[in-house]
């Protein structure tokens, strides 16, 4: 089963509106011709819509970096779904390690943003991954087991297979420590284990999983080579047009 390869950037609470259309400006241009792989970026909500503008025509998608579960109504300072789809989001990323550790995401509340986003057709880019001291206990394998299982609670197979997920080891983000790709592998392919007992191994063939924590164009190559690891969700090095455009372009490297 051929997976296509998934290249998303995080941009995190970076770019004002101006530099968010320079970026993709940019990047239209240093990706075109790239064929086999399919890219998304993932602006702050202050820039989704004119990134939106600027991708028209464009096969590169639209991600949001959050939402909140309900559709609307007094929750000041949320953004939801219905507000997603409307602005043209493919994409949103749902329990990013920074969302679980300075604001309070939890396995329960990542479970109703799933929920939510897929009710409007967002697909979720579900992200789980360790703390340092987690794998260092040997917790790795009973988090990521938790992690998955609880995000994914009430989630049809049919709405699974467009499913994303994102492994993330925690100690990997934004510290410029890579996880070697045996390490990486080794926990990629315990997930689609466990999407296979949750689901079907269909299901799990299907599934892409991305790798994020510190991806380089360095770096890149060696973890795409291996069978599990389907893509990458990268923060640091998406913020440039260079380093993001040489990811995207890892056949070619
Ligand atoms: C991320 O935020 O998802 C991420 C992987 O960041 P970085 O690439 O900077 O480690």
């Amino acid at each position: 089963m051929s997976r296509v390869p998934f290249m998303a950037g995080n941009w995190k609470m970076n770019k004002t509106v101006g530099e968010a259309v320079e970026l993709v400006k940019e990047l239209k241009i240093s990706i075109a011709g790239t064929e086999g792989v399919e890219v998304a970026v993932a602006p702050p909500f202050t820039a989704l819509y004119a990134v939106r503008k600027e991708l028209e025509g464009s096969s590169i998608r639209l991600a949001a970096q959050n939402l909140y579960w309900e559709e609307k109504g007094a929750f000041t300072g949320e953004i939801s779904s219905l507000m997603l789809k409307e602005l043209g989001c493919h994409y949103v990323i749902i329990g990013h390690s920074e969302r679980r550790q300075y604001f309070g995401e939890m396995d329960v509340t990542v479970n109703k943003r799933m929920r939510a986003a897929l009710s409007q057709g967002v697909i979720p880019i579900l992200c789980i991954g360790e703390t340092l001291k987690e794998r260092e206990e040997e917790k790795t394998f009973t988090v990521i087991d938790s992690q998955l299982g609880n995000g994914l609670k009430g989630i049809g197979e049919r709405e699974m297979e467009r499913m994303v997920i994102a492994y993330e080891p925690v100690w990997a983000i934004g510290t410029g420590k890579t996880a070697t790709p045996q390490q990486a592998e080794e926990v990629h392919q315990f997930i689609r284990q466990g999407l296979e007992k949750l689901y079907t191994r269909g299901v799990a063939e299907v599934v892409r999983i991305q790798y994020g924590g510190s991806v380089t164009p360095e770096s890149v190559k060696g973890l795409m080579s291996q069978k599990n690891i389907d893509g990458a969700l990268v923060g640091g090095a998406s913020l440039k047009s260079e380093p993001f455009s040489k990811i995207v372009r890892f056949k070619e490297m």
